[in-house]
């Protein structure tokens, strides 16, 4: 406190500390208890559109809007003799013309040589207001852009998934030889055609599932079910895969009997997801494991392989959708998008649980799913 701090700029400028205050980019007011206003600055004026000069004498409770008047005396006014100050109020002036300006205020109680001032600044709100308005709108703009992707997603995977079921049913009739005899090219032709709108399919389930989780529509059961029925499920499926890419399998389970409360298909995607990434980068000679236990309220499920490994500072990188650790080869080569993981955590979460990652370049990775045990 004390005197106030002013630079002498030397440029003849007799800048005195009131001359600061009458112009600062504030409001600011100073009255008695009695509410007798002693000192406004001309920045109070502007704001109310009145003069400065008719303000001193009269009551402050004259410069506000009724409700503000009720307000002053039931809560603004209490507060200051309490506590000696009141912060970050929202208060209503009434200006010259009878309009409201809604300002923001700070008020302190000050008592020089035995007189009590209450003294309060007040900060104009009305652009605040604004960005608030415009912010809201742009709120609703991007949840209304957000509901048309949405039904974007749905209608061309629907659109593009007819169709491709198409081209892979009338492959499989070839094949069957149903439109007459095929040769071992035609048919080697008809198997990667299948593959590919397989692998088209699923990329469209992806799409759709990541469009859930990102709109906050993705839907999760609830219901007991043992960890061995849905990793048997999964095993069935990824079987062919891991002996194709000569990698060994194993599972070991902690207990046979473990259950979670989980949603059973969710489980499978996100085991499906972990085992297809780890077949997909482990080498011929690998081992990849599937192993489960207690940990406490959880069930952690681990799937282990000693494949390529992911470098530490990627670790968490990969759990964002669409990255890749080496973008240009595992697109293209380990035919992915850089979604099944984001889509596996979003899934996890959803069913209170989450996946962790442990991995050593050149040795291998660990992913852990966690659930309630149930
Ligand atoms: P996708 O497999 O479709 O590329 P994911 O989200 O499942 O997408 O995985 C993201 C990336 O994380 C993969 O492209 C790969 O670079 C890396 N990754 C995932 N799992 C493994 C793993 N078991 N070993 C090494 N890298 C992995």
């Amino acid at each position: 406190m004390g005197k106030p701090a002013l630079l002498d700029d030397g440029d003849g400028a007799d800048t005195t500390a009131s001359d600061l205050l009458a112009q600062a980019p504030c409001g600011f007011v100073s009255f008695r208890e009695d509410g007798t206003i002693v000192y406004a600055n001309a920045t109070l004026g502007h704001l109310l559109g009145v003069d400065v000069h008719e303000l001193v004498g009269q009551s402050f409770e004259r410069i506000l809007t009724v409700p503000a008047r009720i307000f002053y005396q039931t809560h603004f006014f209490p507060l200051i003799k309490l506590h000696g100050r009141a912060e970050e109020i929202y208060f209503t002036l009434r200006a010259g013309s009878g309009a409201p300006v809604h300002v923001l205020a700070n008020a302190a109680r000050t008592e020089v040589s035995g007189a009590v001032r209450i003294d309060c600044v007040m900060l104009r709100i009305h652009e605040r207001q604004k960005y608030e308005q415009e912010l809201l709108h742009a709120k609703k703009a991007a949840e209304g852009a957000n509901a048309a992707k949405m039904r974007f997603l749905s209608m061309v995977s629907h659109d593009l998934r007819t169709p491709l079921g198409a081209i892979s049913g009338y492959a499989d009739l070839m094949l069957l030889g149903v439109r007459g005899e095929v040769t071992d090219a035609q048919a080697q032709d008809l198997r990667r055609i299948k593959e590919v709108s397989y692998f088209l399919l699923g990329l469209l389930d992806d799409i759709l599932t990541f469009a859930r989780a990102e709109a906050g529509a993705l839907t999760v059961s609830r219901e007991n079910v043992t960890v061995d029925s849905v990793v048997a499920r999964v095993e069935a499926i990824v079987a062919p895969q891991f002996e194709t890419a000569g990698i060994a399998y194993a599972r070991e389970p902690d207990r046979a009997g473990l259950s979670v409360c989980a949603d059973p298909d969710r489980l499978q995607q996100i085991l499906l997801n972990l085992l297809g990434n780890a077949s997909k980068f482990t080498p011929s000679g690998g081992k990849v494991s599937v192993r489960w236990s207690v940990d406490g309220d959880r069930v952690r499920i681990a799937v282990t392989d000693t494949g390529r490994g992911i470098p530490a500072e990627l670790l968490t990188q990969i759990f964002e959708p669409f990255v890749q650790v080496n973008r240009e080869i595992d697109a293209r080569k380990q035919k992915g998008m850089g979604l099944g993981l984001a889509i596996s955590r979003e899934l996890a979460r959803a069913m209170q649980g989450d996946i962790t990652v442990e991995s050593v370049v050149g040795q291998g990775s660990t992913f852990t799913v966690s659930l309630p045990a149930a």
